[in-house]
């Protein structure tokens, strides 16, 4: 059985700004990462003797309000975004965790999954410790709170030796705020600073931009910080032999305008668009990107192949991303509720159209029928990315074998299924090429099935089933 566990697409926020109004500040990072999580939204400030905290399901937008956001007074905030799959969507699964402890009161925040969500679950239960979800974010949180030292340095140093998989934490004290990146640094962290004395931790640096900060860096794989009054220090480092940033992160997932690894993510989508053009040119008359993600992808391409880029179909923005919707059916009426085509530069057209990645595979045959029936001759799919063969385990939402169109079918298959006229992917080579870096450096798992956690088997993976469930 594929794992039960929820999927924590989430996007984890910090700042330790005194004489600021933290928890607005939050608040507008937290928007700025809503492309990472739109289930829940959650903030926790400390004033420096105590934690207030709100949480609610929704977009950002929905969970705060002017009275939401008045109690929430202090120098110290995190906040949290959250998306994950069906079955967990509870308010019970919603962040910051917020707990009290001998070591006085912690909230925290997490974007990634622990691929030892199941023997840490076990551990803490062991201990006579109860759980009130099926998140590894609270298991996370446990973690922590039973740690041993006797200080919260330890306990994350304690924390770090034990979990396994992908995790940045935010985390808040009553005094300081830390920032925690797994070793293999599988989801983005960065640091930022906010005028004379201010400092931001943000899943992207596209948070830090929105509320003024200036990027600093990123945090390393491996590497926890602590900021208070005196800055940020470094209080522990967990190398691990190599890093294994999440490559989807750059197909998809980041911001274009977010920097990661000093390069920025429209600027590396550009430029798969012109290797996949250097790969798989076609005749045809104009070139189009699914919006908006492909955009960059498409610009790149057109620009390599020296075809127009026009614009063909009008992306209403205020329906979510298809994909969040719970269910297989709504999600197939998404892509039309979603799209609407530009009769007038598709008619007669051969186009090639330009997608970042194919997932489930229901969105791209929609898309080539709407694109027909707008006038378009010939419709040539081109995929930003290589064919997504296996499942993620480190925090995407694509968990199971059966679900991924690529492990059912093969390539031609697919062109079929969709009713492309042709259709092509990147391949892994062009995209490691696209980014410019050590191919070492990625994980590429949900292409290759190379999983970088040593000893990880993804087809023994086990459920996590609560028995009882509130709503
Ligand atoms: P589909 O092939 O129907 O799953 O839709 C794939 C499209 O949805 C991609 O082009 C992406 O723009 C977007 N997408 C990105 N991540 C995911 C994900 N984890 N699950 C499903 N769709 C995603």
């Amino acid at each position: 059985m594929f794992g039960d566990h929820p999927h924590e697409e989430c996007g984890v926020f910090g700042i330790y700004a005194p004489g600021e109004d933290v928890a607005r500040l939050t608040f507008f990072g937290l928007y700025a990462l809503q492309h990472r999580g739109q289930e829940s939204a959650g903030i926790a400030v400390s004033d420096g003797k105590k934690v207030n905290a709100h949480k609610q399901m929704g977009l950002v937008s929905q969970a705060f309000d002017e009275q939401s956001l008045e109690p929430l007074k202090g120098h110290i905030g995190i906040g949290h975004t959250r998306y994950s799959t069906t079955g967990s969507s509870l308010i019970a699964n919603a962040q910051p965790y917020t707990m009290e402890s001998y070591l006085g009161p912690l909230a925290l925040a997490h974007n990634g999954n622990l691929t030892n969500a199941t023997d840490l679950r076990t551990m803490v239960l062991k201990r006579g410790v109860g759980l009130t979800s099926t998140s590894d974010s609270e298991v996370a949180t446990m973690v922590l709170l039973g740690g041993e030292g006797p200080n919260w340095g330890d306990r994350i140093d304690h924390f770090m030796n034990c979990a396994e998989g992908a995790y940045c934490l935010t985390i808040l004290t009553k005094d300081a705020l830390y920032a925690v990146r797994d070793p293999l640094g599988l989801r983005p962290l960065c640091l930022g600073k906010l005028g004379d004395s201010g400092w931001v931790v943000a899943s992207e640096s596209c948070a830090l931009s929105t509320i003024g900060a200036d990027w600093v860096r990123d945090i390393e794989p491996g590497e926890a910080i602590m900021i208070d009054g005196d800055g940020p220090h470094t209080i522990a480092r967990h190398p691990a032999p190599r890093s294994a940033l999440c490559l989807f992160e750059y197909i998809y997932f980041a911001r274009p305008d977010s920097m990661l690894q000093n390069q920025l993510i429209h600027s590396v989508r550009m430029e798969l668009g012109r290797e996949l053009a250097r790969e798989s040119s076609v005749n045809a008359d104009v070139v189009m990107g699914v919006p908006d993600s492909a955009i960059p992808a498409a610009i790149g391409y057109a620009q390599e192949s020296r075809l127009p880029y026009t614009e063909g179909l009008i992306k209403n923005r205020y329906i979510g991303r298809t994909f969040i919707q719970p269910d297989d059916r709504i999600r197939k009426q998404g892509v039309k509720l979603k799209f609407n085509p530009l009769t007038s530069t598709l008619a007669g057209k051969r186009v090639i159209l330009v997608d970042d990645s194919i997932v489930r595979g229901n969105t791209s045959g929609p898309i080539v029928r709407l694109l027909r029936e707008a006038g378009a001759a010939e419709v040539h799919v081109r995929v930003s990315s290589p064919p997504i063969r296996h499942p993620c385990f480190m925090g995407v939402d694509m968990a199971t074998y059966p679900e991924l169109i690529a492990h059912r079918m093969d390539v031609p298959e697919i062109q079929d299924y969709i009713q492309a006229d042709s259709l092509a992917y990147l391949s892994y080579e062009g995209l490691l090429r696209a980014t410019g870096r050590d191919p070492n450096s990625f994980c590429g798992a949900c292409f290759t099935g190379k999983y970088p956690i040593p000893n990880f088997n993804p087809k023994a993976r086990d459920e996590i089933k609560l028995v009882f469930e509130e709503s």
